[in-house]
């Protein structure tokens, strides 16, 4: 194998940094094994079946949404149903312009480059990205200072499946450049019990109904949440009873009360949030540092992990002056405000 291929193989098997083997076992393979985010499946296989009915690699996609909802399977289910290898890498790995152009230049027609976190490459490597998506061209500086001299390379046409939390971080000359911006929702309780159904089996628990229901309904709206659930109840279930048990309802119940997951799914951090707000803060507004101070966390955590649920489900809103719990909030908790105001002004 001479180097460049060497290169090649190693991007074939780069698997992006802290996923797991399991991790990787229960990734769909395919648009048919991926369960729910039904219109973004429909238009995704729509666009997949032009492009191979033109012969054609699919155009640039932009993949967003809150962490664990399947942005990283859907890059992999791209490029097994266009039938071409996947090169993986992320935004804060690709550091330099020459590491982007290494990547770009050992490219073949039709691969597939998913870059993960993309809105965190740095801004001279998004410049490169700018020719290489929209007219498949590499613009190289080649020598320094007086006698440097900028070279045009031709890159065969490829798919570049960019993923991001904060779709709202990304420049609008990369937004612009990609052909279909696509956002993931969290899952309904109903397809989360499939997915879970489906990791069961691929793991060979078996976990009856009721139990796979209180599982769904409990993990976040997040197929990776409703995975990792079902791992560590099979923990509990297994020191327990032993392996042949199924898990049942009880089983289940008990786990995810040792896991400190509540009745509605929300986390040690997620109560942390929202009683903080509403014991130190009478329910806001209070602005998003002061928040992140008070619950001791990191203000990126709480903004792309633990916010976009509490939102999503109505207990927590971003307001101008800063974040307010809701009326929702104050009633679950059975916090009452202090000055018999019901809910703070949503201004
Ligand atoms: P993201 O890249 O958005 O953080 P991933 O694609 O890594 O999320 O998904 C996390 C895990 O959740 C995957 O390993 C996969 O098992 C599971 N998963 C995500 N989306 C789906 C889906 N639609 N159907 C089945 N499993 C899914």
């Amino acid at each position: 194998m001479n180097e460049t291929e060497s290169q090649r193989a190693e991007l074939t098997a780069a698997e992006l940094p802290g996923e797991s083997r399991i991790e990787q076992q229960l990734r769909p393979e395919n648009l048919q094994q991926m369960i729910g985010q039904n219109r973004l499946r429909e238009n995704l296989s729509v666009f997949i079946r032009a492009a191979r009915e033109r012969l054609e690699p699919l155009d640039h996609v932009l993949f967003h949404g809150p962490p664990g909802l399947g942005k990283t399977s859907l890059a992999h289910v791209v490029a097994r149903e266009m039938g071409a290898p996947l090169r993986a890498t992320s935004g804060p790995a690709v550091e330099r312009p020459g590491d982007l152009a290494a990547l770009l230049s050992n490219l073949e027609a039709g691969d597939v480059l998913f870059i993960d976190e993309i809105h965190r490459l740095p801004a001279a490597v998004e410049e490169i990205l700018y020719p290489a998506m929209e007219d498949f061209q590499l613009d190289i500086m080649i020598g320094q200072g007086p006698t440097a001299r900028s070279m045009r390379l031709d890159l065969p046409r490829f798919t570049l499946v960019g993923a991001t939390t904060r779709a709202g971080l990304l420049t609008s000359p990369l937004r612009d450049r990609f052909g279909w911006v696509a956002r993931l929702e969290y899952y309904s309780a109903a397809d989360l019990e499939r997915i879970v159904d489906r990791s069961a089996g691929l793991l060979g628990i078996h976990v009856e109904q009721e139990a796979r229901r209180e599982l769904a309904s409990r993990s976040r709206g997040t197929p990776r949440i409703a995975n990792r659930l079902l791992r560590r109840v099979r923990d509990f279930a297994q020191v327990a009873d032993g392996m042949d048990r199924a898990i049942d309802r009880e089983r289940a119940r008990y786990a995810l009360e040792c896991l400190d997951v509540d009745d509605s799914g929300f986390d040690r951090l997620d109560r942390s949030l929202l009683l903080t707000l509403l014991e130190k803060f009478d329910g806001g507004p209070v602005g998003l540092d002061t928040l992140a101070a008070a619950v001791g966390e990191d203000r990126g955590t709480l903004e792309d992990v633990v916010e976009p649920y509490l939102i999503h489900e109505g207990f927590l809103a971003r307001t101008p002056r800063g974040r307010v719990a809701t009326r929702l909030s104050r009633e679950y908790f059975g916090v009452p405000s202090r000055d018999g105001r019901e809910q703070p002004e949503l201004l």
